[in-house]
């Protein structure tokens, strides 16, 4: 395998109906390599007119494909599951060369990401409803689950292939058509991502894939169709503002996966080696472009100074290279602005006080690369408590007590994730019931699991994904009155 047959392969069109075209005018954007800033492709350049034309087919489709029997719609997404697998080569290099991650997280992504078509696959026919008597004796209420309709899907850069894996999975087990619309950095997976599953059987229009440079036009202009039933948005919670002001508009059903700001807390009886072990994880995974990825490690006083050393030496040693790269465990950012971002936060907190335990500088020559980097001796106005690093930066601040852990856990907007570090069984759980979010790590760095709810609480979003009620976001509920 070459990376160049891996381009070759890719379909660089818009996915529409039964067959693959040109945006009009046969405009095209180019797809870049982060580790380089290479053009590595041209894809169609959708208008909001080619976008309506998928939503044409989508539409079209729809009574077809909620028709179709559970155990089909599960068959198929359980072959896409295996030939995701099959090809996990191919789709690991294209996630690496795109979005830049180390191939070894590329892979990762692939075990992840498949998992939602084998999750749904076995959801599909576990659709169910209920029948019950009415309080009065005489009467019956019958529910019954229905797919919600046409739906568009909006994804981010940052996971190419789960992000899309995880919307297209229970939708197609609930029955529903889709629009995906993948991000502008990342839409080469995306698109290789459609001719597996129609190679694995998808019928025409129920999959449909248009890429643009123009999202807010694209996405606008099926915001506002009647015909569109729900959308199902991955993204900055900037940009999950604006759509959902634009949902109300049709009272379009959303579902909202955003912006994290995970806290990570490290308690004097933790396991010290453990608690680096996670930090790593929820920092350094992605190059800390994750929604879950920590951005405050808030440690008790007294080992507070040895966590942030033991930290910053294993930071120190991860290799930074381009993904393909053998040993590669850093990769590039994803653009000279996310660079930039991350550089201005760093800069930020060090001209407020705060001391460099490793890295601090973007490092020099091609590409967007940042090194792993740890600060001591964070200030509370720092901005990069408040904000999104998206990079692999980890401030260390010191706490006394427990009540004050989980007041700065807290003190965000954000509730998407936290990561919790103790031994002590009580203390955990009253942490995890005290904290603001959707989800927690108990002494693990990772919580991504297909067969688990994934979402946030305040301004990370609206809904789950995964997990048994992932499903739910695709269904509506009709209830039918009966009386004896
Ligand atoms: P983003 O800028 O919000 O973009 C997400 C998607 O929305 C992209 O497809 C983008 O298209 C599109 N978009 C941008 N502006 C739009 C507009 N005005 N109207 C309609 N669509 C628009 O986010 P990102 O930078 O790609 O991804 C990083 C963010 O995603 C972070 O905040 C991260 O925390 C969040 N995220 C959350 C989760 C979760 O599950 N909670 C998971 C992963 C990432 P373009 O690419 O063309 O701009």
């Amino acid at each position: 395998m070459t990376y160049e047959k891996v381009l070759a392969d890719v379909p660089v069109r818009l996915r529409i109906g039964d067959g693959w075209r040109e945006a009009a005018g046969g405009r095209t954007f180019p797809v870049t390599n982060p580790a380089d800033g290479a053009e590595l492709l041209a894809v169609a350049d959708a208008s909001p007119a080619d976008a309506v034309a998928a939503l044409d087919a989508a539409v079209a489709a729809q009574a077809g494909w909620a028709a179709t029997a559970p155990r089909e719609r599960a068959e198929i997404l359980r072959r896409a599951y295996e030939e995701i697998h099959h090809r996990r080569d191919e789709l690991a290099a294209l996630i690496t060369l795109e979005m830049g991650k180390p191939l070894a997280d590329a892979y990762a992504e692939i075990d992840y990401g498949a998992d939602f078509f084998r999750w749904f696959a076995e959801e599909a026919v576990r659709i169910d409803g209920g029948y019950k008597v009415s309080p009065n004796g005489r009467g019956r209420i019958l529910v019954m689950r229905q797919p919600v309709g046409p739906s568009l899907l909006v994804t981010p850069w940052n996971f190419p292939l789960a992000m899309a894996t995880r919307k297209i999975g229970p939708a197609l087990a609930a029955g529903c058509t889709v629009v995906v619309k993948p991000a502008e950095q990342t839409p080469l997976t995306t698109l290789a991502l459609a001719t597996i599953l129609e190679y694995c059987g998808v019928p025409s229009g129920v999959v449909n894939v248009v890429t643009t440079s123009d999202p807010a036009g694209a996405v606008g202009a099926l915001l506002s169709d009647g015909r569109l039933r729900k959308l199902s948005f991955t993204g900055s919670t900037e940009v999950g503002r604006l759509l959902l002001a634009q949902a109300a508009g049709t009272v379009l059903r959303t579902s909202m996966e955003l912006g994290g700001n995970a806290p990570f807390l490290v308690f004097d009886d933790a396991d010290l080696d453990a608690a680096v072990d996670g930090a790593i994880l929820a920092k350094l995974r992605n190059m800390g472009e994750a929604c879950t990825a920590a951005n405050r490690f808030y440690v008790q006083r007294g080992v507070a100074d040895a966590f942030a050393e033991r930290l910053a030496a294993r930071m120190a040693d991860m290799r930074v290279a381009p993904g393909l790269e053998d040993g590669s465990q850093i990769g590039p950012l994803i653009d000279e602005a996310g660079r930039a971002k991350v550089g201005a936060l760093v800069d930020d907190a060090v001209g407020k006080g705060a001391r460099v335990l490793t890295g601090g500088a973007p490092l020099g020559g091609a590409g967007y690369f940042y090194p792993p980097t740890v600060l001591a001796d964070v200030p509370g106005d720092a901005a990069l408590l408040a904000e999104e690093i998206f990079g692999p930066v980890a401030p260390v601040l010191p706490f006394d007590t427990d009540e004050e852990a989980i007041g700065l856990a807290n003190a965000t907007e954000y509730g998407l994730v936290a990561y919790v570090y103790t031994r002590d069984l009580a203390r955990a759980l009253r942490t995890a019931e005290a904290l603001e979010t959707g989800m927690i790590g108990l002494n693990q760095g990772v919580v991504s699991n297909a067969a688990a709810p994934f979402g946030g609480v305040k301004q990370s979003g609206l809904g789950r994904e995964g997990g048994p009620t992932g499903i739910d976001e695709y269904l509506e509920t009709k209830y039918l009155a009966i009386e004896l």
